[in-house]
């Protein structure tokens, strides 16, 4: 029972100009195809072999840094995909919106906190919007770490996500990390971190 990796429900070309096609592929089929693999080979055989991501990712710190790595590579991307759209963009409605607002102040304010923690996460690493206990938090996270792991250091359940590795942005910003943040807002479908706000629940 090996993890797929996921096909994606558009195109590369399709979040342009915000995010380039070339930057698309090699990031699904070089990087998050990759981490798949890797995380396979690691879990071949041994007692995580049936186990779910969650599962892995929730007692990870007993494990090596290779079942770290590439079981966050494989879970971070996931989440990365399905929460972006051709159609995204705009404001969150309903209850997302509402939890946005007693959470942050503002749409505004969530927005600045978001990209403030994608901004200064120093290196490569992960920008994460996360239910827990009733309200949403914003941490960041180094590498390939994300809140499910045991000892992240930032917890709670994500529910939207943005990649701050060069090779998510690089090929297109180069440097200007804080343009790809802007534009990542862009294509966030929040009709999908709604539906993921209420799994969370
Ligand atoms: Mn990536």
């Amino acid at each position: 029972m090996a993890f797929e990796l996921p096909k994606l429900n558009y195109d590369y070309t399709a979040l342009e100009p915000h995010i380039d096609a070339r930057t698309m592929e090699i990031h699904h089929t070089k990087h998050h195809n990759g981490y798949t693999t890797k995380l396979n080979a690691a879990i071949e055989g041994t007692e995580n072999a049936n186990s779910s991501i969650e599962e892995i990712l929730s007692n990870v710190s007993g494990m090596s840094s290779t079942i770290r790595n590439n079981g966050g590579g494989y879970y971070n991307h996931c989440l990365f995909w399905e929460v972006m759209s051709p159609n995204g963009g705009g404001k969150p409605s309903g209850e997302l919106a509402s939890l946005i607002d007693s959470s942050f102040g503002s749409f505004e304010g969530f927005k600045d906190a978001f990209s403030n923690a994608a901004a200064t996460q120093f290196g490569s690493g992960w920008a994460w919007l996360c239910y827990e206990n009733g309200k949403l938090v914003v941490c960041s996270t180094p590498n390939q770490d994300n809140p499910l792991m045991d000892d992240a250091g930032c917890s709670g359940t994500p529910i939207l996500g943005i990649d701050v590795w060069e090779h998510a942005y690089y090929l297109n910003y180069q440097n200007r990390r804080p343009d790809y943040i802007e534009a990542f807002f862009n294509v966030i479908d929040w009709n999908i971190v709604s539906e993921k706000l209420n799994q969370a629940k």
